[in-house]
């Protein structure tokens, strides 16, 4: 992990998801990537650790990485709420964030910010280089932080240790899928660290070796 880096990670009961808590050494804000169903675990981490959050992002509008973001707006409501833009309406709808498939019928509080392939978001120190990765679900954007060595990916449900993200859901597509993986994620350095929406961290060059589903 890059020495610049401060980070915690909150895994969720029932869904195992990561949620992940960073900030830049010695400073006293954070971003929070993925709040998912725990946001009083990650109010207790911003709590030990004193951290102010400047940014909640989501890499997609799935119910098990934004289950978190209301409890976090109402404590934090000037915080921004960040996520791709073809992914931002399934915040508010229930439906299409799967939580009224699980019977819980959940929302979030609209985007503040959207962002795009190929543009940047910036806070609390950190400048983030953001790829849009379709095919687990339309508007998944992974965020890349390459202003230390290793670089980081907060990857959201795209590569797995050993695995690839789920594509059968409505608007999911294998092929693209790995297509942007091949093209976007393996393309980067071997030492990558990804920190995974479900699971232990990996990086892009054991994938690259080892990962079953990215066989040619
Ligand atoms: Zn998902």
């Amino acid at each position: 992990m890059p020495d610049q880096l401060t980070l915690h990670t909150i895994v969720s009961r029932g869904f195992s998801q990561n949620a992940y808590v960073a900030s830049r050494a010695g400073r006293t804000d954070c971003v929070i990537v993925d709040p998912g169903f725990d946001s009083q675990a990650i109010q207790q981490c911003l709590a030990t650790h004193h951290l102010t959050p400047r940014a909640i992002l989501n890499t997609h509008g799935h119910i098990d990485h934004i289950a978190g973001n209301e409890a976090l707006k109402r404590c934090w409501p000037t915080c921004p709420l960040v996520i791709g833009r073809e992914d931002a309406y399934k915040l508010t709808d229930a439906h299409a964030n799967l939580s009224a498939q699980y019977g819980i019928g959940l929302t979030s509080p609209p985007a503040d910010e959207l962002v795009d392939d190929g543009g940047t978001y910036t806070a609390a120190g950190f400048t983030f280089d953001v790829l849009a990765i379709p095919g687990h679900s339309r508007g998944h954007v992974v965020y890349l932080w390459n202003e230390d060595d290793p670089w980081v990916l907060f990857g959201g449900d795209i590569l797995f240790e050993g695995s690839i993200g789920r594509f059968d859901f409505p608007d999911g597509d294998g092929r693209q899928l790995l297509t942007a993986i091949r093209t976007k994620l393996l393309v980067l350095p071997d030492d990558t660290v990804v920190l995974p929406g479900h699971g232990g961290a990996t990086t892009i060059g054991r994938e690259r070796r080892h990962n079953p589903y990215l066989r040619e």
